[in-house]
């Protein structure tokens, strides 16, 4: 029988960035109403990713404020960590940064795994407040993996996606309705 493999993730960011929300969808499969955002919960889940069976263990973090201290979390004994911002919060997005650094000095290791999160992309026309590009630049400076997502809305993202990308603009500079 197959080897099962063991591995530990911590879910960081700003308050209200959608970590839980992220965290339930994938582990119940459904977008969560409502949720208490100061609490702090573990989630196990097995796996199939490539052929490989594991058992994830999710902590979802009650989140991080600017000059919070996360002793647990940041832990050694941690394989990776997802970084989440919000795209319509530039706050949020300064917050990874810091949490970032305390990572790495927590766990000593500039080559800690990472993958970088930018949630809420429903909100990409509406109120985008950081550009793919800032978000896939952070990303590569810390050698993470970076994706844009919804935790509320997947079937709106893929027509989204297939939208175009800069805004319409009329020759006389005005936007046309959506
Ligand atoms: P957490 O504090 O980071 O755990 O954030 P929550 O998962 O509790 O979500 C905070 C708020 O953002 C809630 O009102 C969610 O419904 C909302 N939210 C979460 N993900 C999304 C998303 O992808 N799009 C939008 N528009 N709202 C979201
Ligand atoms: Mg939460």
């Amino acid at each position: 029988h197959q080897i099962r493999y063991n591995r530990k993730i911590a879910i960081m960011g700003y308050p209200c960035v959608g970590k839980s929300s992220i965290t339930l969808r994938f582990i119940n499969g459904n977008f969560p109403d409502a949720y208490d955002t100061t609490i702090e919960d573990r989630h196990d889940k097995t796996y199939k990713w490539k052929g490989r069976d594991y058992s994830l263990r999710i902590t979802d973090t009650a989140g991080q404020q600017e000059f919070t201290i996360f002793p647990r979390s940041c832990s050694v004994d941690v394989d990776g960590f997802i970084l989440v911002y919000a795209i319509d919060d530039r706050k949020s997005f300064e917050i990874i940064q810091t949490i970032h650094d305390k990572i790495v000095e927590c766990v000593g290791d500039m080559n800690v795994p990472v993958v970088v999160v930018g949630n809420k992309l429903d909100l990409q026309y509406a109120c985008r407040a950081v550009s793919r590009e800032e978000g896939e630049a952070l990303a590569r400076k810390w050698n993470a993996s970076f994706v844009e997502i919804s935790a509320r809305d997947l079937e709106r993202q893929q027509v989204q996606a297939a939208a175009p990308v800069r805004p319409r603009v009329t020759p006389d500079g005005n936007v046309p309705n959506e």
